[in-house]
């Protein structure tokens, strides 16, 4: 696998990530369709979103969101989100009770183009909540308050770093969710060290109650609020480590806030 940002690799990856996406929407327990799609340079682009819907677990289930390449040049992450959709489509099982929405590439110019930014040459990561005029933004704005997510995970790949970190958002409860998506993540790659990590100040590989303004988050009006945890992997190290520490990461969250679950939205 090519993993360097030259524009040929870029689109090699993009079609493969969409040839991915299309394999899956062959599966008959996803529903599959986009949030939208919007113009640039001429051509029509869609933000694609998969959903599971696990078995019935008696109560209303829960609804997580499953972010990933809102920076176009860290498809890792879109890998990660796929992949993890795709062991989950073969255990069921074990997403009894959730609605669990994938959204595995929130920048597909930016990822075309194998560039952070969007193709306006916009943070997308810096425009929400805003009143942005980026069209990706409006449309995953408009579906983060559509279905008032009980959870959202955000996944990035940070190549500032040798190890894998989580920043914790939202419902006091996202570090207790946080912490064993660290630890299951580790037995792929090491956890982030130091007590600055990309410019914040950090514990255990934890940055807590900080982050950049205009991140991709749940609208901030939710009550209760909801959890939201940022899952950053070093960007450096083997595509296949990183998404088995997503994986493990966004596999542990699932098993964790199980308990939650009989509460329903109501948490
Ligand atoms: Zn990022």
């Amino acid at each position: 696998m090519q993993t360097s940002k030259t524009s040929s690799s870029a689109t090699f990856v993009s079609r493969d990530l969409l040839r991915q996406i299309e394999d899956l929407q062959a599966e008959e327990t996803l529903m599959c369709g986009e949030i939208g799609r919007f113009l640039s340079g001429g051509r029509l682009y869609a933000i694609p979103r998969l959903l599971l819907r696990g078995p019935d677990a008696g109560v209303d289930p829960v609804r997580i969101g499953i972010f990933a390449a809102i920076h176009g040049d860290e498809h890792e992450t879109a890998y990660a989100a796929l992949e993890f959709l795709r062991r989950l489509v073969q255990e069921p099982e074990r997403a009894r009770g959730y609605e669990v929405y994938v959204y595995p590439v929130c920048n597909p110019t930016g990822l075309e183009d194998g560039t952070r930014q969007s193709r306006t040459g916009a943070d997308l990561n810096r425009e929400f909540w805003n009143q942005s005029p980026e069209q990706e933004v409006h449309l995953l704005e408009r579906e983060l308050a559509a279905r008032a997510f009980s959870g959202v995970v955000a996944l990035h790949a940070d190549n500032t770093t040798e190890g894998v970190y989580a920043y914790v958002r939202g419902a006091t409860l996202t570090e207790a969710l946080a912490r064993p998506a660290l630890r299951a993540a580790e037995s792929f790659l090491p956890r982030a060290a130091g007590a600055v990590i990309d410019g914040f100040p950090a514990c255990d590989a934890l940055i807590r109650d900080a982050c950049y303004h205009g991140v991709l988050s749940n609208p901030r009006e939710l009550n209760p609020a909801p959890f939201e945890l940022i899952f950053e992997t070093p960007q450096d190290a083997a595509l296949d480590l990183q998404v088995e520490a997503a994986v493990a990461a966004l596999d542990r969250i699932l098993e964790e806030y199980r308990p939650f679950l009989a509460f329903g939205q109501d948490l």
